[in-house]
């Protein structure tokens, strides 16, 4: 298949001042949660990118200085010329595939607390230092000698970059994490020099950077700036209009504008709560006020988007981030005229946990991800088949379907058996949950690829038993049977059943999302910690009851702060009038209502209510598995070969984790016994001589 010609737009090749991108694909800064602590991987995970037919891609962001760092996150760090191997092998992985390699240069700031390298932050004007874990310390205000200094350092960065091999290098102003826009923002620069009052003078420092390294090394490199739409802090914040003023009055100062939004949260709105292409109003009409390309994102996935975004003028580059984490080929998907390929972001930002927990990303949409190094897995390829023939999985949601798909493509014969009358598993219902439709994405990919596979066989209503499977006699039987919400309020604060009367009505999510609705005032006991508590709060006011809200958590949804939700899903519970208390658990469910038990006091409450959702652990569902494995004996006899439990059924935890669990099993059928060896490459810190 070929191009449709509708498409040709995004494939036309653009300059970035001396440099020029083979088409508008623009891969913009993400971190990975591996940074310098697994570069190889990192590298590989790029290199994807490139073979996936991306135009431009960058790094993550690169600590430019060790006077600025943001420990315990992990970035990628050019402090001196030890760090270039590690980032020369970044844009030869890139180079590669003929994309441009671009380097987000960062000094930190008033966002950089040091807890590494113990030196005193600077920022323009003194004050503490602004994180998300406020950590206890504060930035001074730079002198005169200190902006000397920063450009001294940036101009040995930007040769830095050079050499390590990049075709550009942005400077990191946005999302309140570079210090290009603490001097740009009134609210962050107090300064009365010329570095400070007017917006003349807050961009000098971003100007003089720019032009310093144009000086540096602008013959072959290109040189942008990446700032926020809307700092949206305020009356001082750098507002969008502010945006607009400095992009004139600097118009021709950067190679390329790179627009991002607010603060990361912000910019990275998951589906929950923001559409693809949410930011255009705010792009809108900024590419007349320069002769320089301009990027910006917004989830996007759907060409068609893309091309109304080049064609009305709003933006030369389509930036992205996440859909380029989750499918790294859509342009050469697009090329290729297959577009129903494409594996879309689903909005979830996992992506973003693997950062924000400092372990390493994995993606929903995509198990490969950060896996391209670390285990060899390639994201559009996987390994030759193995010397069995047939397998059974059972179970469609999405450890289930991802399996049967990724054996499908290995070229397995497959039977997939789902004991309900529609694929997707907890995402036939999770899908319809208020704004969570784009999850459903999830299922829809790996339904179409299936449906075009001929030796995969789906049997709906096939909900099989130990003896069936023994008669079956599949050479191997994948069981991915999933989880249920349990009932006995066993979760983190009880580690055992709590008591509860049988007179008071009981659900739990997978009650509700079956349609058992109750009425009146009802108290939701969340100690999952993730979205369920929060949607079934959404969800039961909608429906028109009176919702009370307990968690043993200091906030709702707490665990959302990794995927930059809780803010908002705090805001949205209060804005919908749900009673939330938070450090209080239920400790016992009466006739009447429930007895809450303060987390820090053991101080008693009551609350009456007329019913209680238990939003606490899941369960796997795995009777058949244990069933089955009682009976090894008898595997042999009926033809099989093995049987494994994956997803949800063997460990409950988020799609992601399911997703990968079934692509690791089909990766893995046939595979090599790697004993007590460890599953995945890794790189260690290499000793230096005393
Ligand atoms: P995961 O997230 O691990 O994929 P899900 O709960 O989403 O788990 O999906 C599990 C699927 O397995 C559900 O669609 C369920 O109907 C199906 N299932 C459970 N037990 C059986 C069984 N014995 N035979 C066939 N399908 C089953
Ligand atoms: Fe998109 Fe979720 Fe994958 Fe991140 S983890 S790229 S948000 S599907």
């Amino acid at each position: 298949m070929s191009r449709d010609p509708r498409y040709d737009i995004l494939f036309e090749p653009m300059d970035i001042g001396p440099v020029t991108a083979k088409n508008r694909f623009f891969q913009v800064p993400h971190c990975n949660g591996g940074g310098y602590r697994d570069p190889s991987a990192a590298a590989q995970m790029r290199n994807s990118k490139a073979e996936g037919g991306w135009g431009v891609i960058f790094t993550e962001q690169v600590e430019m200085h060790h006077t600025s760092e943001i420990t315990p996150f992990i970035e990628l760090r050019l402090w001196d010329d030890k760090d270039i191997p590690m980032l020369a092998k970044m844009a030869d992985q890139i180079h590669e595939y003929d994309a441009l390699a671009g380097l987000e240069l960062t000094y930190s700031g008033i966002n950089g607390p040091n807890l590494y390298t113990k030196e005193v932050p600077r920022g323009p004007s003194a004050g503490p230092i602004l994180t998300f874990t406020s950590d206890p310390v504060s930035a001074r205000a730079m002198d005169k000698q200190d902006i000397k200094d920063l450009r001294r350092w940036y101009r040995n960065a930007f040769i830095r970059s050079k050499e390590a091999g990049y075709d550009l290098v942005c400077l990191y102003g946005a999302h309140g994490f570079g210090i290009i826009q603490h001097f740009l923002s009134r609210a962050t620069n107090h300064r009365t020099d010329e570095y400070g009052g007017s917006l003349e003078n807050r961009s000098r420092l971003m100007r003089e950077l720019i032009e310093e390294g144009k000086d540096a090394v602008g013959d072959t490199v290109g040189i942008s700036v990446r700032l926020s739409l809307n700092e949206i802090l305020g009356e001082h914040g750098f507002s969008n209009a502010e945006l607009r003023d400095c992009i004139e009055m600097n118009a021709e100062v950067p190679d390329l504008w790179d627009l991002a939004h607010g603060s990361w949260e912000d910019c990275s709105e998951t589906s929950r709560f923001g559409e693809e292409g949410a930011q255009q109003p705010l792009v809108q009409g900024i590419k007349a006020l320069t002769p320089k390309p301009v990027v910006g994102v917004g989830r996007f996935t759907s060409p068609d988007l893309m091309v109304k975004q080049v064609k009305s003028g709003v933006l030369d580059f389509i930036g992205a981030a996440r859909p380029s984490i989750a499918d790294p080929f859509i342009p050469r998907k697009i090329d290729e005229g297959r577009i129903e390929d494409i594996r879309e972001c689903i909005g979830c930002n996992i992506c973003v946990t693997g950062d924000t927990t400092m372990s390493i990303s994995r993606c929903t949409q995509n198990p490969t991800f950060m896996e391209e190094w670390r285990k060899g897995w390639h994201p559009e390829r996987m390994n030759e088949k193995g010397e069995s023939d047939s397998v059974l999985v059972i179970g469609a949601g999405p450890a289930g379907l991802e399996a049967t798909r990724a054996l499908g493509e290995r070229g397995y014969q497959v039977a997939l058996a789902e004991g309900s009358t529609e694929l997707g598993g907890r995402l036939v219902k999770e899908r319809l949950l208020p704004n969570l439709s784009a999850w459903g994405r999830v299922v829809d990919y790996r339904v179409g690829q299936i449906q075009k596979m001929p030796n995969v066989e789906v049997y709906l209503d096939s909900k099989l038993s130990a003896d069936e499977v023994l008669e079956f006699g599949f050479e191997n039987v994948a069981i991915a049977t999933g989880s249920s919400w349990r009932r006995d309020g066993v979760a983190r604060y009880h580690l055992h059943p709590i008591a509860i009367d049988t007179k008071m009505p009981a659900y739990t999510p997978d009650d509700i999302m079956d349609g058992k609705i109750p009425s009146g005032r009802i108290v939701i006991y969340d100690d999952d910690h993730y979205y369920m508590g929060g949607i079934m709060a959404e969800l039961l006011t909608e429906k028109g009851c009176d919702v009370v809200l307990v968690t043993p958590a200091v906030k709702v949804s707490e665990w959302t702060d990794f995927t930059l939700e809780q803010h908002r899903i705090q805001k949205k519970l209060m804005d919908l009038g749900v009673e939330i208390h938070l450090n209080k658990a239920v400790k016992e469910v009466t006739a009447e209502g429930v007895s809450l038990e303060c987390t820090y006091t053991g101080a008693l409450s009551d609350l009456n209510v007329d019913a209680v959702v238990l939003v606490t652990a899941r369960d796997g569902n795995d009777d058949l598995w244990q069933e089955l494995k009682a009976r090894e004996s008898e595997w042999e006899a009926a033809g099989i070969k093995s049987i494994k439990c994956f997803g949800d059924a063997e460990s409950p935890a988020p799609i992601a984790w399911a997703t990968y669990a079934g692509h690791r099993y089909a990766r893995e059928l046939d595979g090599e016994e790697i004993g007590d060896d460890l599953p995945f490459r890794r790189e260690i810190t290499e000793l230096a001589p005393d």
